[in-house]
């Protein structure tokens, strides 16, 4: 059985897990839903689930009427480039280098990506 990479994205948000694909002809990976490698034009690409560990790349601060939040890119150990949320620390408190841990969080109206911090060492 063949899923279509929403059948897969929709599997891996309901296990939670951070998912990515993976281009069987060039290696390639990418953390958005593709149909076609975006390096080399394969359609030969399989989907997988992150461990969910990386590190910060970029982290900025945004300021709303709900107060404020982290958004921040994070380099997976996959190889994959993500953006999500870290929570449980003050925004202005996430620094690039930093090791983090990500999830899918499912409860708001969009799935979204979601980090905390790693203990240090
Ligand atoms: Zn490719």
């Amino acid at each position: 059985m063949t899923l279509t990479p929403q059948q897969h994205a929709a599997a891996a948000r309901e296990a939670g897990h951070v998912a990515y694909q993976h281009c069987e002809r060039c290696g390639a990976r990418t953390a958005y839903l593709r149909v076609v490698c975006p390096v080399c034009g394969s359609t030969d690409l399989t989907f997988h689930h992150s461990a969910g560990r990386g590190v910060v790349y970029s982290t900025t601060t945004l300021h709303s009427r709900e107060g404020a939040r982290d958004v921040s890119l994070v380099d997976l150990d996959e190889g994959v480039r993500v953006m999500g949320t870290v929570v449980g620390v003050d925004p202005d408190a996430v620094r690039i280098g930093a090791a983090v841990q990500g999830r899918l969080d499912d409860g708001g109206d969009e799935p979204r990506v979601v980090f905390t911090l790693e203990a240090d060492g």
